[in-house]
C-alpha cells in the first residue's frame, strides 16, 4: 500500500494541490499552523531528509526552488517564512514521506517547541 503522501502525489487521495511537476508536489497542509501552511514533497517515495545527501542536490534543489516560488505566490516572500523538515518521533514527524513545511503569514517564536 502506497503511503499518504504517495497517494496524493498520485492523486488517489485529494488535497489542495498548489504545485505539480515531475519531480515535486505541494499541496495545502489539512491542519494548517499559520495563516499559510503548505507541504512540498518529492514525487519520489523518500522517508525523510536522513535519506539524502550531496547525489540528491538537484532534487532539494528543486524542493527548495518550488517552496520559494510558492512564498512569492502566497505573498509571505517579504514578510518572511520558515521552511523545516522533521526527521523521526523526537522532532514530530507522523507522516514517512520526506516533507517540507512551507510556514508564513503571522510572526513565528523561536526555538520551536
Ligand atoms: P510531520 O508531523 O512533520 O510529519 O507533518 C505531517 C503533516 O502532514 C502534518 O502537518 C499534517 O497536518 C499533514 N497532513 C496529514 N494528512 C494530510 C492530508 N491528507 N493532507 C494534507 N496534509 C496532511
Ligand atoms: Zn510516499
Amino acid at each position: 500500500m502506497a503511503c499518504l503522501f504517495c497517494r496524493i502525489v498520485n492523486g488517489d487521495i485529494p488535497a489542495q494541490v498548489v504545485y505539480r511537476g515531475p519531480e515535486v508536489t505541494a499541496f495545502r497542509d489539512i491542519n494548517p499552523q499559520a495563516p499559510i501552511h503548505v507541504l512540498v514533497v518529492p514525487n519520489r517515495h523518500i522517508e525523510s531528509i536522513s535519506e539524502l545527501g550531496s547525489a540528491d542536490a538537484a532534487l532539494l534543489g528543486q524542493l527548495i526552488e518550488v517552496a520559494n516560488g510558492l512564498a512569492r505566490q502566497e505573498g509571505i516572500a517579504e514578510s518572511g517564512y520558515r521552511l523545516v523538515t522533521n526527521r523521526g518521533p523526537d522532532a514530530g514527524q507522523t507522516v514517512a514521506h520526506l516533507h517540507f513545511h512551507l510556514l508564513g503569514g503571522r510572526a513565528m517564536s523561536w526555538p520551536p517547541g
